[in-house]
């Protein structure tokens, strides 16, 4: 098969070093004589695994000591029902959620959260179409919130935080960074509890990574599951169940290719590198259109019109007969959208621009 480009937002691109290295020990890992797959999660070979990934991501993230890193299923909407489960027993009378309403993505955090409190959804850019981060200054937080939750990387929409909030008090604050996690540099010890399904940015479906602060493990409900309670997976070290060990070894590799490759600090340059590269491309007149805020494009997830909207077939058509793909938009937005993850080298961000280019006849 002749070279492609893959700008699907997730299930996602990785990095072909990655998938060559797994294809090779797909029969037989290290000479163990076994796959992955097929291994023990408790046995020495999955362990020595398990442990090497965490440590990387520990070193690329600089994740502070008193941090957890659990390995958890159930995906990013997994945990929209598991963060407030285990949260908000901070505040046993009523407890309040604080949220900010930046896109699709924080608008099913919101929804689900119901279920187990008070909801304050403290800022909105419903109002402008989720095209930018309400500033911090009119944000409403509660005096007393059980935890602050934000999603700093709107993957639908193609918003992203440049800044973290301000929290009042010891509010925790609660980020869902599932499209952009590894992909700048974040200060770990500015959240209470980061999330991430992995199928974005770290590697295959399945696998959903939790960074927890220590404190904050001893309040979950007395309704939530074992397998999802923060505490029990931790003391366990991801493995009181099964762990999507297949989803962890690859994702471990992922990291070690990012070691590599300079970490997330050079990843970081890299992906302003080509996310300028492809705003500035659409930015060159009105035939293409991105509508977020310039402050707040995403990095990652650049979803764009074509100002006429009858040659989006067209326009696919080409995009897929140049190896261009999965370049369509959400179905609820409509349009393109190019995700371009840390995966994603810049030879194709340029294939995608030069494409661009072509199709508007410049
Ligand atoms: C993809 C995504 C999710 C949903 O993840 P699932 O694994 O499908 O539950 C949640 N939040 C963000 C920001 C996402 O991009």
């Amino acid at each position: 098969m002749s070279q492609v480009f893959n700008f699907s937002a997730g299930p996602a691109v990785l990095p072909k070093e990655v998938l060559q290295q797994a294809a090779s020990e797909m029969l037989d890992w290290h000479g163990s004589g076994m796959s992955v797959m097929e291994m023990s999660h408790r046995g020495p070979e999955f362990i020595s695994i398990y442990k090497q990934a965490e440590a990387d991501l520990r070193e690329l993230l600089q994740v502070p000591a008193n941090y957890k890193i659990l390995f958890m299923q159930g995906g990013g909407l997994g945990q929209n029902a598991i963060i407030p489960m285990n949260l908000a027993g901070r505040k046993p009378q009523s407890a309040t959620i604080d949220f900010v309403h930046t896109g699709t993505w924080s608008g099913k955090s919101i929804k689900e959260a119901h279920r187990y409190a008070n909801v304050n959804v403290a800022a909105s850019s419903e109002a402008q179409r989720f095209t930018m981060v309400p500033p911090q200054e009119s944000w409403k937080l509660s005096k007393d919130a059980a935890y602050l939750h934000i999603c700093t990387n709107e993957t639908i929409d193609g918003v992203e935080y440049n800044f973290v909030p301000e929290v009042q008090g010891d509010t925790p604050l609660v980020a869902d960074m599932s499209s952009h996690i590894l992909s700048r540099v974040v200060d770990v010890s500015r959240y209470g509890m980061i999330f991430a399904g992995a199928q974005k940015n770290i590697g295959p479906a399945g696998l959903t990574l939790v960074i927890v602060r220590e404190d904050l493990l001893g309040h979950a409900l007395s309704i939530c599951p074992s397998a999802f309670h923060w505490n029990t997976v931790a003391e366990h070290e991801s493995m009181f169940n099964t762990p999507p060990t297949y989803a962890i070894y690859i994702a471990g590799l992922v990291f070690a290719w990012l070691k590599r490759n300079g970490g997330v600090a050079a990843m970081e340059q890299r992906n302003i590198e080509k996310s300028r590269l492809l705003y500035q491309t659409l930015d060159i007149d009105d035939f293409y259109q991105n509508r977020v805020a310039k402050e707040c494009r995403s990095r990652m997830n650049v979803p764009f019109f074509l100002r006429d909207q009858t040659l989006n077939e067209k326009f696919l058509a080409g995009a897929k007969a140049r190896g261009l793909l999965q370049l369509k938009g959400h179905k609820s937005v409509g349009g393109m959208r190019a995700s371009i993850y840390n995966a994603m080298p810049i030879e194709g961000v340029q294939a995608l621009v030069d494409y661009l280019n072509e199709f508007a006849g410049r």
